[in-house]
């Protein structure tokens, strides 16, 4: 039996939209999922204004692609994560895009909101950047293998 980890979307990028402010963590988010393998699409947004303009520019029919899952940094400027997640739950097509949060927080109070705001999954980002590169991997493996995502289509 062979397993086909990654093949088994081959024909369709996937769409990712990155909220993350921090330009190393891009970089590493990029490099990790190899985003030149051409299997997925990634989007990046630097704060959260920023990632609610780009929802806007998709409800207002704008070029930005409609994203499968959505990777969200809780710590961001200018409108932080949690409004971020709050917008996305609370939008009757987004609220179905997975929502993974990574958080530098291990406050169980800021765990408990982002599950209470509809977050799929929390993380906290290893500050060894080996261990960050791990939990990356990992993340590649379950949500962009193994998941079965959402097909969303342009509202
Ligand atoms: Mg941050």
């Amino acid at each position: 039996m062979t397993l086909t980890f990654g093949h088994t979307r081959e024909h369709r990028a996937i769409n990712i939209l990155l909220c993350e402010d921090n330009p190393g963590d891009v970089r590493l988010i990029r490099e990790v999922f190899n985003e030149t393998a051409a299997r997925l699409e990634l989007s990046v947004v630097m704060d959260g204004e920023e990632a609610l303009d780009y929802f806007r520019c998709l409800d207002g029919h704008g070029k930005t692609e409609m994203p499968e899952l959505i990777i969200l940094d809780l710590n961001m400027p200018k409108k932080d994560g949690r409004e971020v997640l709050r917008e996305i739950k609370k939008n009757r097509k987004l609220k179905r895009i997975p929502v993974i949060v990574l958080t530098a927080s291990e406050a169980e109070w800021d765990i408990d909101t982002c599950y209470e705001l509809g977050a799929n999954c929390v993380l906290t980002k290893p500050i060894n950047l080996d261990q960050f590169a791990d939990m990356l991997n990992t993340i590649e493996k379950f949500w962009l293998d193994m998941v079965k995502l959402p097909k969303m289509e342009s509202f």
